[in-house]
């Protein structure tokens, strides 16, 4: 098989959108905040290009503002905001990273990252943004973000772009291994001004590999299968497939729906009304069974009488047993199993607190047991 680092990324954290784009190979127009990456992107390959005239800051600035697309934006104010935000990027950059002090060894360069499962060769490919040598004769894989967000130096360490380049450039220069030369890996968050490094030891590698394996293989079963789930994740705000999944096409459908003669729309209204009448009755009734218990407890009563009934209040025990006892009594009988319940929330707790590869074989052992629909209600605040 033969992957994009994108498109396993995308199989991650969500197996539908990736039908969409890799396996379907739906075309959708890239959003404003990917034109406004790429568009910094080239402008950064141009400041870095090796062998020519370093460009000025005002030849960056002008290439910025005549490639400047207005129109992907809502209105004049907005494309005016990401415009000014845009030059103050490139300016803060070129202020930081003058391109002489910069060994640049290749720019928006393809990689193959090689991962072999048996006897089959995988190859994991991508792009890197840049490539430098350190003075100190490292090599450094950076990558360029433009997210707002930075990441803990604990999330940089174990960035899964960034151990899929140590490989990709350990593979395009394999002395590198060979003289167990580090690779600094980086991302620098433009927006910031700020590069945040790592390094990949023997051992991230082989955990990164193992995790690469299992990835593919899950892959091919879902392509097999064709069976690709919709994964509701942070991202999908920015998913450009949106009008297509279940969890939000209905938010695009323009069309009036009807369910039974009655409108959809009505009937979230109702339950979102009915939920919040629920939940004020539930509040207030928790709220009087506190006073309730506390004037028994006050009065030494346990049973209170009212005009149409009355309450008693008991106590409600739950036991725990010595499980060795219990299996000494229940084996011989062969109902041991009978009684033995892997309870899955104590189990992920469990397993969050393993070593990586336990808790791959605890994922491996896993089966649906039962699955069934719920209903929940999520607020949107109104647009005024
Ligand atoms: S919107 Fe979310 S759940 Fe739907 S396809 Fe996109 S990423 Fe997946």
């Amino acid at each position: 098989m033969r992957i994009s680092y994108s498109a396993l990324e995308t199989f991650k954290r969500c197996p539908l959108k990736f039908k969409f784009g890799y396996v379907d190979k739906i075309k959708t127009p890239k959003r404003k905040e990917a034109i406004f990456g790429t568009l910094l992107h080239s402008a950064l390959k141009i400041l870095h290009e090796p062998g020519l005239m370093i460009p000025t800051e005002e030849e960056i600035l002008k290439y910025i503002s005549d490639n400047w697309d207005a129109k992907i934006y809502t209105d004049e104010q907005e494309s005016a905001l990401a415009f000014a935000q845009a030059i103050k990027i490139m300016k803060d950059y070129y202020a930081k990273n003058y391109p002489s002090q910069f060994n640049v060894v290749a720019l928006e360069t393809l990689f193959e990252a090689p991962i072999q499962i048996g006897q089959d060769l995988h190859l994991i490919t991508g792009k890197i943004d840049r490539i430098d040598k350190t003075p100190e004769g490292l090599f450094e894989v950076i990558d360029y973000k433009t997210s707002k967000k930075m990441p803990s130096q604990q999330a940089v360490d174990k960035d899964l772009q960034l151990s899929i380049y140590h490989l990709g450039v350990a593979n395009r220069w394999p002395s590198l291994a060979k003289e167990r030369r580090p690779i600094k890996v980086s991302l620098y968050y433009l927006r910031h001004g700020e590069k945040l490094s790592s390094a990949r030891t023997a051992r991230d590698l082989e955990a990164i590999t193992e995790e690469a394996i299992k990835s593919i293989e899950t892959i091919k079963q879902a392509q097999q299968a064709v069976k690709f789930d919709a994964t509701p994740n942070p991202l999908c705000d920015w998913c450009e497939y949106q009008r297509l999944c279940p969890f939000f096409k209905h938010k695009f459908k323009e069309v009036k729906l009807f369910f039974n003669d009655q409108d959809v729309k009505a009937l979230i209204g109702e339950y979102t009304k009915l939920k919040d009448e629920v939940d004020e009755r539930d509040k207030r009734l928790s709220a009087i069974k506190a006073d309730l218990s506390k004037f028994m407890d006050q009065e030494g009563m346990e049973r209170l009488f009212g005009e149409d009934g009355y309450i008693t209040r008991s106590a409600i025990q739950r036991f725990k047993y010595d499980s060795e006892t219990l299996r000494t009594i229940l084996e011989p009988l062969g109902r041991w199993q009978d009684v033995l319940k892997v309870d899955d929330m104590k189990l992920k707790k469990v397993a969050k607190e393993l070593p990586p590869d336990k808790r791959a074989k605890i994922a491996e052992a896993r089966q649906v047991d039962k699955e069934y629909k719920t209903l929940a209600l999520k607020k949107t605040t109104k647009k005024k």
